[in-house]
């Protein structure tokens, strides 16, 4: 038997709290759970969408009909210089657990919120590094048959990996380690948390970065002569920077406000709701596109 919550509210499952409440609900802390609630779902006919730490989601505020899986919790394993996690492991406990073996190559990373199947499915980072960097394979569930990627098959670029774009479940991460000193990767660590704690104030209701940065090769000449190029941080050109330009500092549409400090920020002040979200990323978009000529993606991913 199968234990299934009914009308759970979605805002209190992600970190914008937005979203109406989902029809069905089911918490999984292991990859055979994941497997079997799925199945279960499939044999009932019922639609399902599986989520993590709720991070980086925009729910939708009608709600969702069907089942809701979340896969949040698990184990990992260490072996010589490797950590293999279940994907609902959240990514610091990774973290916590490669800086107290002296492992290093995560610790830029400290802070950020959500699972490490999530930080592995969006190629999360910060400081110039990303999680792909410390990836071997990623273990997947098709819907069929359990098998193991190795990184170079998983398509990581910046935010991005063909596990968004396909049907597959993140089972379990495979991560493979530098030998660093324990002391100054908690250094390293703590350093990174407090500065980040400056920007996202502990309990904000957003969900990191709004747009992704924008991948400096990637824009035109035409487009690049409108940029202050001293912005540019590792070929990317910061989208608060971008932001900020057109005056996006402060500005309302409906429950959220773009902070005084952060120009790609999208802060959820009380009420607010997708659709004033979705307003005001295309008004945003509208006006980063006609001063640059650059059309910015979303780094959220809307349910
Ligand atoms: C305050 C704050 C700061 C942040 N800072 C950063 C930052 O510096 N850098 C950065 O990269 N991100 C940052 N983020 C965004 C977010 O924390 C990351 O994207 C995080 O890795 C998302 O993980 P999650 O477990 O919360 O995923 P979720 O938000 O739950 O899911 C994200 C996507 O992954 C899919 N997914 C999750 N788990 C699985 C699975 N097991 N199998 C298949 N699909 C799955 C979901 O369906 C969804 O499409 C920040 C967010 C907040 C709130």
């Amino acid at each position: 038997m199968i234990r299934i919550q009914k009308n759970i509210s979605l805002a209190s499952l992600s970190t914008f709290r937005i979203g109406g409440k989902t029809e069905l609900f089911r918490l999984v802390k292991t990859p055979e759970d994941l497997i079997v609630t799925i199945e279960w779902a499939k044999k009932h006919k019922i639609p399902f969408r599986v989520f993590a730490g709720g991070s980086n989601i925009v729910f939708p505020d009608e709600g969702l009909k069907g089942l809701l899986v979340r896969f949040h919790g698990g184990s990992l394993k260490i072996s010589n210089n490797k950590i293999i996690a279940d994907a609902g492991v959240p990514l610091m406990k990774v973290i916590r657990t490669a800086i107290r073996h002296g492992f290093k190559g995560l610790e830029t990373l400290s802070g950020i919120p959500g699972t490490v199947g999530g930080a592995t499915v969006g190629n999360a980072g910060a400081y110039g590094h990303s999680i792909s960097e410390v990836i071997t394979r990623v273990e997947i569930w098709d819907g069929k048959k359990r098998r193991w990627i190795i990184n170079k098959a998983c398509g990581f670029g910046y935010r991005e990996s063909i596990l968004k774009h396909k049907p597959f479940f993140v089972l379990r991460v495979e991560l493979r380690f530098k030998r660093g000193d324990k002391k100054e990767l908690q250094k390293k660590s703590g350093e990174i948390v407090s500065v980040r704690e400056k920007k996202y104030k502990p309990g904000i209701k957003c969900p990191g970065s709004f747009f992704k940065n924008v991948v400096a090769s990637e824009v035109s000449r035409s487009a690049m002569k409108k940029i202050d190029t001293t912005k540019i941080i590792g070929g990317k050109i910061p989208t608060g920077y971008l932001l900020e330009e057109v005056g996006a500092k402060g500005i309302r549409q409906g429950g959220i406000r773009i902070p005084d400090f952060h120009g790609n920020l999208f802060e959820n002040t009380g009420k607010a709701t997708a659709k004033d979200v979705k307003k005001l990323a295309d008004i945003l978009r509208k006006k980063v596109k006609a001063k640059f000529g650059i059309t910015l993606e979303e780094e959220v991913r809307y349910f």
